[in-house]
């Protein structure tokens, strides 16, 4: 037994020895610095990977009590924690913080192992040590990038909503508020359109300076993305802070940028929404703030608007909007109304402009305005256009059969409509398969369909042109377009904003303004015709200023078909 013992004893120590060389062979060679440790913890060896991690030489540590953790880093039992669970299971592995010889402390990961003799006693420790700070600092690029917007260098919307949502435990905790300030920069993508790219980013990051600027330290001010940016104020009292917080970030907002030398004016749009109030998720949170965001926009009266629950039903009802829009494309719940624009020294008929209707089948008659807009935002407007043209010269069509002189029928086109390569097309489709004579149609569009590329704007209005319709600048006055570059394209007719007509009894200018588009109107080759015409009055300025052609309620409201049929009859215009 006792031979057997030492057999197995020898055995075992054998295998021991054999672990020791093994380790020996990759304690010189492996990248990890390697030590090994008395158990009274007094250092034994260290491996060259350890000396050049750490730039220590043998001597300054060989014999000495092991130190390799950096001073003040760690919780003060932090050691005595790591002995103790190396003590009860023979191993601790972790991060920590180790030091350099020059005190440059750096992040490593740490194994501890315990190395027992074959009778079981504590023969030693042996420590490896890796230097990670170079892996720490790939992943604290990496979540950087993750949680950061690179060119503004604020949290990107991941991050928001993270930081929303501890804000959101905070607040249930402590019933605190939070302020949600969703801001919209207004003149961004003029910016970015006319002085480019390189512009609109020094724009971005000069906002997003004057954001962090305007707010708390303890605010999160974040960019969600293009000219969107978010602030969240975890610790406000009230709504007053909230409007306060607001008027701080639009009086910022309000001042010149200095782009490169060049002063612009950007101002911003801003939406409310409060926890818990307006949503207890960041989610909900996020949307009511971009409502309110939204609201703030169309009604640039407003400062900043708070989200109210109105604003939601509202959203919903656009949305059931949605729906039956696209359902009234496939059962025809449109039609056609016309208004008369007569030559006012003989009240002579010229003309009618289609507009159109919707009629609802439970929200009754639906004005263009209510839909137009959705009808673009949804794209329906194509189909919704193409219905229009072809039914409005499908009745010219019946009229001028039956002998009854309407003259020139106008359809409305939306900026969108214009821009579809397939315009040119469909009108041409459409006319001959009416049979009116193409100058009989004039297509009436807004100076906003054709801002932005003037060339293409100009091939596409040629394109038309070619084929022998009319085109008439709807709304004329109240875009940018300027009568020297109208000159290039081949229009006809200058519609004269209602809003000239509206005050040219009572102001000073308007007149004249008239007068002047009039004059240069007529040099240029253009004809003119006033909308909105609803006085007397207004009609005999237009007339001294040589303005001919009116529309308006003076004249008539737009009429179903049957009434205008019977308007164009009692104006005695058969047969003419
Ligand atoms: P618009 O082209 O400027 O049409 C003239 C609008 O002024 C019409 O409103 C008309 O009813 C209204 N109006 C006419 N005379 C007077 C007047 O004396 N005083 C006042 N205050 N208003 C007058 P409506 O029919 O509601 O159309 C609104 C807008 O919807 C139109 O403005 C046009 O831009 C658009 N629209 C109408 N029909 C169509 C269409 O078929 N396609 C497209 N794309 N847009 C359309
Ligand atoms: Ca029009
Ligand atoms: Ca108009």
């Amino acid at each position: 037994r006792f031979y057997e013992g030492t057999v197995q004893d020898i055995t075992e120590r054998k295998q021991h020895e054999e672990k020791i060389r093994l380790l020996a062979t990759v304690f010189d060679s492996v990248a990890d610095g390697i030590l090994i440790v008395s158990p009274e913890l007094t250092v034994q060896v260290v491996n060259p990977a350890y000396r050049s991690i750490t730039g220590v030489e043998v001597e300054d540590v060989v014999g000495k009590p092991l130190a390799i953790l950096a001073d003040g880093v760690h919780p003060p039992e932090f050691e005595a924690e790591l002995w103790g669970a190396v003590r009860r299971s023979g191993r601790w592995q972790g991060e920590v913080t180790g030091v350099r010889r020059n005190g440059e402390s750096f992040a490593a990961a740490l194994a501890v192992t315990t190395v027992r003799a074959p009778g079981g006693a504590l023969e030693h420790y042996v420590l490896t040590l890796a230097d990670i700070s170079q892996r720490k600092y790939q992943e604290h690029q990496i979540r950087y990038q993750a949680s950061f917007d690179r060119l503004t260098d604020l949290p990107n919307r991941w991050l928001a909503c993270e930081r929303m949502e501890e804000a959101i435990l905070h607040a249930q905790r402590f019933r605190t508020k939070i302020v949600v300030a969703y801001i919209d920069l207004d003149r961004f993508k003029q910016v970015n359109d006319t002085l480019g790219h390189h512009a609109g980013d020094e724009l971005l990051k000069l906002a997003a300076r004057r954001l962090r600027n305007c707010t708390r330290l303890s605010d999160t001010v974040s960019r969600l993305g293009g000219d969107e940016f978010l602030v969240i104020a975890p610790d406000a009292g009230d709504r007053a802070a909230g409007a306060r917080l607001a008027e701080k970030i639009l009086y910022s907002m309000g001042e010149p940028f200095d782009l490169f030398g060049q002063e612009v004016y950007c101002g911003a749009s801003v939406g409310l929404a409060f926890y818990p109030d307006d949503g207890e998720s960041t989610d909900q949170l996020l949307r009511n703030a971009d409502l309110a965001m939204y609201h703030a926009k169309r009604h640039p009266e407003f400062r900043f608007v708070c989200y109210d629950d109105g604003m939601r039903d509202q959203a919903d009802r656009k949305m059931g909007l949605e729906n039956d829009l696209r359902r009234a494309v496939a059962n025809q719940e449109f039609e056609l109304h016309f208004q008369p624009k007569v030559e006012m020294a003989t009240h002579r008929i010229i003309g009618a402009e289609a507009l159109i209707r919707w009629r609802h089948p439970t929200r009754g008659l639906i004005s263009p305005a209510d839909f137009i807009p959705l009808a673009e935002d949804t794209g329906l407007i194509w189909e919704i256009g193409a219905w229009t043209l072809q039914t409005a010269a499908g009745k010219l069509a019946e009229w001028r059969s039956r002998g009854l002189s309407v003259g020139v029928m106008s359809v409305n086109l939306s900026p969108r409509q214009f821009q579809d390569g397939r315009l040119a097309g469909l009108v041409r489709t459409v006319i001959a398969a009416s049979g009116v004579p193409p100058e009989y149609i004039e297509l009436e569009l807004t100076e906003g369909a054709m801002v932005g590329d003037i060339e293409k704007a100009a091939t596409i209005l040629h394109q038309l042109k070619a084929i022998g319709v009319k085109l008439s600048i709807d709304d004329f006055g109240t875009g940018y377009s300027s009568l020297a570059y109208l000159k290039r394209f081949p229009i006809d007719t200058l519609k004269i904003d209602r809003s000239f007509v509206r005050d040219i009894v009572t102001s000073n200018s308007d007149p004249a303004i008239v007068g002047t588009i009039v004059t240069l109107a007529d040099s240029l080759g253009f004809a003119t015709i006033a909308e909105g015409v609803e006085t007397h009055e207004q009609a005999e300025v237009l007339k001294r200023q040589r303005c001919q052609h009116i529309q308006g309620f003076l004249v008539s409201r737009p009429l179903e078909e049957n009434a205008f049929e019977a308007f164009v009859l009692d104006n005695g215009a058969v047969g003419a």
